[in-house]
């Protein structure tokens, strides 16, 4: 069994092959970061039309180094949403074109899933766990129950974990992409120089707040004015990344007591639950060593997927059409994008969402 794996939601154009076993035969991944960088962050126009230039090269590459044809292929998967509607579309028309011709299914993958189910592609991680999702879109915790099945425990009140490290760099001049940028400048910093704010921390429940702790960096940036030094810019970087780890980690806590209380101490065959981080940010090892405090203190044990299917990439899209396909689950070639769509549809609003 072999699947197709498209994506295309935001600045990745990305294809994949994956098989039924979950063994990765090919993984094409094209970043546009030259193209958005003069703008500092991705705009949808440009990312659309990027996408049309490379899908088709892509697609050919990775059925390329996967050794196959379209004509061996079980199905076709491309991300459908949620994200930047115009490359979704992209993405997804050329999926069901590529289903229509050679008469196999089509999936169309929430991209968010993709995020949460690469673990069981890589570790084999069996259902449920604890998902930490830190992308650049998205700050959320999640119990993952089965395919399609999730349970939204909190989420970001305005700005996501990703979309803090991209405007931190973008104050601090680090450029764009702006996460393995502040991360690389955190390691030359004193993470306790500047006494930065923890929004929510110590507040009931699992959701997020980023934006103050945004705004705190620039006031600082302001208050140094022009005679900020490069020492200056990694203690901030340093202590930016202290504070949002902080106020992740307050959150998990409270999360980790729901998810016991909720699944029973341990799992039923004994083995301590298991806590996957998952999305852009989870390719952040100060988060992921955080974390993995947390673990021990916790008796958890933490899953992330590798740094390069951290980011967005065609193999994860894939791999939930592997999963989706198992379950005989089809998608109609008139399924529409959607520039949203929840992996829980039934969460309530965030504390504090004020909607
Ligand atoms: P979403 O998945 O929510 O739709 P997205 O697909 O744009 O958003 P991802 O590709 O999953 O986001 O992740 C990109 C984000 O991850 C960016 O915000 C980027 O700055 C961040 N990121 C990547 N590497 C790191 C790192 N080492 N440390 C912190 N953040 C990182
Ligand atoms: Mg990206
Ligand atoms: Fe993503």
């Amino acid at each position: 069994m072999r699947v197709l794996g498209l994506e295309s939601s935001c600045d990745e154009t990305a294809a994949a092959v994956v098989d039924g076993a979950g063994c990765i035969l090919s993984n094409v991944v094209l970043s546009q970061i030259e193209e958005h960088k003069p703008y500092g962050g991705v705009v949808p126009e440009i990312a659309a039309r990027a996408h049309i230039d490379h899908m088709d090269r892509l697609i050919e590459q990775a059925m390329t180094e996967a050794g196959c044809e379209l004509g061996d292929l079980s199905a076709v998967a491309a991300t459908s949403g949620p994200g930047l509607i115009g490359g979704v579309m992209i993405g997804m028309m050329t999926g069901k074109a590529i289903a229509a011709a050679k008469q196999i299914p089509f999936l169309g993958v929430n991209h968010l899933e993709g995020h949460a189910l690469t673990v069981r592609m890589t570790d084999q991680v069996p259902f449920p766990y604890m998902l930490l999702l830190v992308s650049g879109g998205h700050c959320q915790i999640l119990v993952v129950r089965g395919v399609g099945n999730y349970q939204r425990l909190g989420t970001t009140i305005d700005d996501a974990a990703g979309e803090a490290f991209d405007k931190t760099a973008k104050i601090l001049g680090l450029g764009y992409p702006g996460g393995p940028a502040v991360e690389a400048a955190a390691q030359q910093g004193d993470e306790s120089r500047f006494k930065l704010p923890r929004p929510l921390k110590g507040k009931p429940g699992c959701d997020f707040s980023f934006s103050g702790l945004k705004t705190a960096v620039r006031r600082e940036v302001e208050k140094l004015g022009d005679t900020i030094t490069q020492q200056d810019m990694y203690d901030l970087a340093a202590s930016f990344q202290r504070a949002l780890c902080d106020s992740i980690l307050d959150r998990m806590r409270h999360a980790v007591e729901i998810y016991q209380k909720q699944e029973g101490l341990a799992q039923a065959d004994g083995g301590p639950h298991v806590l996957v981080v998952a999305g852009g940010v989870a390719a952040n090892s100060y988060l992921k060593s955080n974390l993995q405090q947390l673990c021990l203190d916790s008796h958890f044990m933490l899953v992330a997927p590798p740094p390069a299917l951290c980011t967005d990439n065609g193999a994860m899209i894939a791999w939930v059409g592997v999963e989706r396909f198992k379950l005989g689950q089809r998608d109609g070639l008139d399924l529409a994008a959607r520039a949203r769509w929840p992996l829980d549809p039934n969460a309530p609003p965030a504390a504090g969402a004020g909607v």
